[in-house]
Order: structure tokens, then C-alpha cells, then sequence
């Protein structure tokens, strides 16, 4: 369990089982699994709430299923959400169906949009549920301890000062800019992306069409999120021209989206200058090794994904449950090796590597053209055969909404919420699986 906290050269430190920085998707799923595995652990999460605008708010077959395993499924519907079905692109000439989650052979065909905020709050508040469970908000990891090449903790400026912890595993979460990596000197390697992305909400009335789609036009791409009573739209701009266009009048903006969606000519108006309208920097990436001695990298901090197809939550939410899966056992016996460490990525590399070869084809052939003012025509006869395929058509819905080597949770209920053990309070051991 935690130890009391001690004073080391004037700085308090504390010793806990696994440490966790950054309360995104990542962190908050693995401190869940972990605590219910009857496992310590202290996620420190730097902003002092969960708000954040515009960020991945998109939840996936895989992860709904993860939901449910954790027993969780009545408690997730219950949250206010739009649910959609398929994936559609509005081109010039024809609409075209790019992924149906209805054909495929899963339990929750639909991907559910849940500001990342609530979500984050539902895992979080299941979380606090068992005693292992500790989140400190607030808390900005600064850099990390090491006894030799081990890494043994972190340091971090909380609520109350400069503090330290530290702990059996460390585990980064904390996203595409990952403090944690920098300090270890770890770098990844970068596959470029030929866009960025505008994000901004325009009013939605209930003529509006519903659900998702993306339309394309030479030169123009944007995906319209149905989100109820507004839409969430990203609009793709060519990589680095984001400056430029903030140096003119925001009627640039309006003007294409007036032209690309007729529909929403009365309201582009609630456009009112360049601050109702952030920007996302595309990169793709990932690391060559994604471990040290005591220390995990995982989520973006270990491979930032591209916005194409929604999938880097859900990507984040499997690395969670691999790395529970396999590490609550050596963290429960207090002692993790890097073959352990090495384990975790080995299973979660192949998904990582081909869900981001899928969004690299999606750039190359299609956004990439279209940014370049190319006409794709979704009827030309190539497109039409393979579409004809059903394994072909199926493809795009099942790397989206599944992925490749879905995960599935392993690690068992060692306590029950209010700190109960289920079974003699012992942190879980393999053999122990019915
Ligand atoms: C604008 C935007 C839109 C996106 N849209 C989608 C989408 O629609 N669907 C989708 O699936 N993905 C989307 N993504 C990507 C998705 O949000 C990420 O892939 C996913 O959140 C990764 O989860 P994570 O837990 O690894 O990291 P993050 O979600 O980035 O979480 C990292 C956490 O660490 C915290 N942190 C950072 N540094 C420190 C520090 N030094 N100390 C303590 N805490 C720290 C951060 O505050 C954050 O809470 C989007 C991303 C952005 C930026």
C-alpha cells in the first residue's frame, strides 16, 4: 500500500506500487484496471479539471466492449450520448459509404461520441471506488528519479509544492508531448501527415441530416460530427498553413464551408473571428522502444495518432489493458523486469503499426490529393470493384471500430469497490485465473 510520506533532502516523497503520468484515456483505464487487480496506484494529472475542448471524444466497439467487461455498460449508457452507426463521405458526384459498423460481428455496433470530459469522469469516479485508487489533480510531473538506468519515480509540483514518488513501475500517459519522454530522452519517429485540423462548432437544426460524414471537395475536406444540438466540425487545412490563414479575415473560413455545405450558408456567421476556431497539429508517430527499467510508455506518449478514423482513445484504452493484463501480476509480487515491460509492446506493436499504416493510406491517397486541390471520384470503376468485395468493404469498419488484436480484460476483480477483497485480499496471481 502507499507509505506515509517522508522528507528527502526537503522534498516529501512517498512510495506507491505503480505511478501514473497523465489522467488522459490511457492513464485513467490503466488505474482503474490496476486498482481493481488490488493493485496501488497514484495517477498525478496535471490540469486541475478533466474540460478540455475538441478533444477525442469518439468510443469504439472495442472500448464499449472493454465497458461491458468491467460491468460498466448500464453505467456508460446512462451518460448523454450520440450514437452512430457508419462512417459517410459526401463527394461531388455520389455519397459513399467508408465504414458500416452494422456488418460487423461485434456486440455494440456503433461508435459512441462522449465528451472526453464525461468519460473521463466515469472512469475516474469508478476508479476512486477501490482503496488502491489515487488521483491527484493539479500535480505536473516535472521530471523523473533514477537509481542508476532505473527509473524509480517521478518528480512532480503539486497543490502543495515540489513532491516525489516513488514507485515498483512508472508508467507515462501524458500524451503526444510527453514531459515524461523528453526527460528520458526518448524521441519518436515521425511519418508526417500533408494536413492539419481546424476544430470549431456550428448550430445544428433537427432538418439537418444526422450522424456522421466527411465532405470532399478538390481542395476541401471536412468531417461534420453530429453532437445533438451542434455540430463539431474539423476542417482539414494543408500541414503548416495554419499561421498564413489566421493572418487573413475569418470569411475565408466561412466563405469554403459556405460553398461545401450550402446547408450551413445562413450559419457560418457564428463564426465571428479565428478564436472561435482552434487548431490541431496532425503528427504520426511512435516510439522505437517504448520501455526503460521501471519505466512504460504508453498512448500517445508512445505513438500520437492521426485524427483519421477517430481511433487514438481507443488505441490509448487497449495499450491500458494490455499493460494491466500483463503487468498486475509482477506489480502484485512487487517487482516488474523489462521483459515484462517488453511484453507490453510487443503486443500492442502490431496493432499500432497497422492502424497507423491504415490513417498513412487514408493521407496519402485521399486527403492528401484532395488538400491538393486533386478531384477523387468515388464511382470510378477500381474504387467500385473492391468495393464490391465484402471483405474489402468490411475492412475500413473493422480497423476503425475493432482494430487489429483486440483486448479484452484479463486481470480479475481482486477487490470489490468499497475495498472488499473478493477473495483473501492477496494482489492477483495468474494462477489464480478461473
Ligand atoms: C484536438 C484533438 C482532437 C482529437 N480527436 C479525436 C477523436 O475524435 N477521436 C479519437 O479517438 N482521438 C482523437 N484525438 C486523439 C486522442 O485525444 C488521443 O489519441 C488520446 O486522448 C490519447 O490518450 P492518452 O491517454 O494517451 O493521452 P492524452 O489524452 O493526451 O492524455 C494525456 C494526459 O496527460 C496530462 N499531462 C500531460 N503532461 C503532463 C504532466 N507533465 N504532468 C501531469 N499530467 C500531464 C494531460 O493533461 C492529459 O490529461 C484528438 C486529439 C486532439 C488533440
Amino acid at each position: 500500500m502507499t507509505s506515509a510520506p517522508t522528507r528527502d533532502a526537503g522534498v516529501q516523497t512517498e512510495a506507491v506500487t505503480c505511478c501514473i503520468a497523465g489522467c488522459g484515456p490511457a492513464g485513467a483505464m490503466l488505474g482503474l484496471l490496476l486498482a481493481r487487480a488490488g493493485v496501488d496506484v497514484l495517477v498525478l494529472e496535471k490540469h486541475d479539471d478533466f474540460f478540455r475542448d475538441f478533444r477525442g471524444d469518439t468510443i469504439h466497439p472495442s472500448t464499449i466492449e472493454v465497458i461491458e467487461e468491467l460491468g460498466l455498460l448500464d453505467a456508460f449508457s446512462a451518460i448523454p450520448q450520440q450514437r452512430i452507426d457508419r462512417l459517410e463521405a459526401v463527394f461531388d458526384s455520389a455519397t459513399a459509404v467508408l465504414a458500416d459498423f452494422r456488418e460487423l460481428a461485434v456486440k455494440h455496433p456503433y461508435i459512441a461520441f462522449v465528451p472526453q470530459w464525461d468519460f473521463l469522469d466515469f472512469v475516474t469516479d469508478e476508479a476512486k471506488k477501490y482503496p488502491g485508487f489515487r488521483l491527484l489533480m493539479g500535480a505536473e510531473v516535472l521530471g523523473v528519479t533514477r537509481r542508476g538506468r532505473r527509473v524509480t519515480g517521478l518528480r512532480y509540483r503539486g497543490p502543495d509544492g515540489p513532491r516525489e514518488v516513488a514507485a515498483t513501475l512508472t508508467v507515462a500517459t501524458d500524451g503526444r508531448d510527453s514531459d515524461v519522454r523528453r526527460a528520458v530522452g526518448l524521441t519518436p519517429v515521425g511519418y508526417g501527415a500533408p494536413m492539419d485540423i481546424l476544430w470549431f462548432r456550428i448550430s445544428r437544426r433537427s432538418s439537418d441530416r444526422k450522424g456522421l460524414f466527411g465532405r470532399i471537395s478538390s481542395g476541401r475536406f471536412v468531417a461534420m460530427i453530429d453532437r445533438g444540438d451542434y455540430w463539431q466540425a474539423a476542417f482539414a487545412i494543408p500541414k503548416g498553413s495554419d499561421a498564413e490563414l489566421r493572418r487573413q479575415d475569418v470569411e475565408i473560413l466561412r466563405d469554403s464551408l459556405a460553398k461545401l455545405m450550402p446547408f450551413l450558408g445562413d450559419r457560418v456567421g457564428e463564426l465571428r473571428s479565428w478564436a472561435d476556431v482552434k487548431s490541431l497539429e496532425v503528427q504520426v508517430n511512435r516510439l522505437r522502444r517504448w520501455y526503460l527499467p521501471g519505466l512504460l510508455l504508453i498512448g500517445d506518449a508512445a505513438h500520437a495518432m492521426s485524427p483519421v478514423g477517430g481511433i487514438g482513445i481507443n488505441l490509448a484504452i487497449q495499450d491500458a489493458v494490455a499493460a494491466a493484463n500483463l503487468l498486475a501480476e509482477p506489480l502484485g509480487a512487487g517487482a516488474v523486469s523489462e521483459r515484462d515491460l517488453r511484453r507490453v509492446q510487443w503486443r500492442r506493436w502490431l496493432p499500432t503499426v497497422v492502424t497507423q499504416g491504415f490513417q498513412r493510406i487514408v493521407q496519402a491517397r485521399l486527403l492528401g490529393p484532395v488538400l491538393q486541390g486533386r478531384a477523387v471520384d468515388p464511382t470510378s470503376s477500381p474504387l467500385r470493384r473492391l468495393a464490391r468485395l465484402g471483405f474489402v468493404r468490411r475492412l475500413p469498419a473493422r480497423l476503425v471500430g475493432v482494430g487489429v488484436l483486440p483486448e479484452h480484460v484479463r486481470t480479475p476483480k481482486a477487490m470489490e469497490p468499497a475495498g472488499q477483497p473478493t477473495f483473501d485480499g492477496r494482489p492477483w496471481r495468474a494462477t489464480e485465473r478461473s
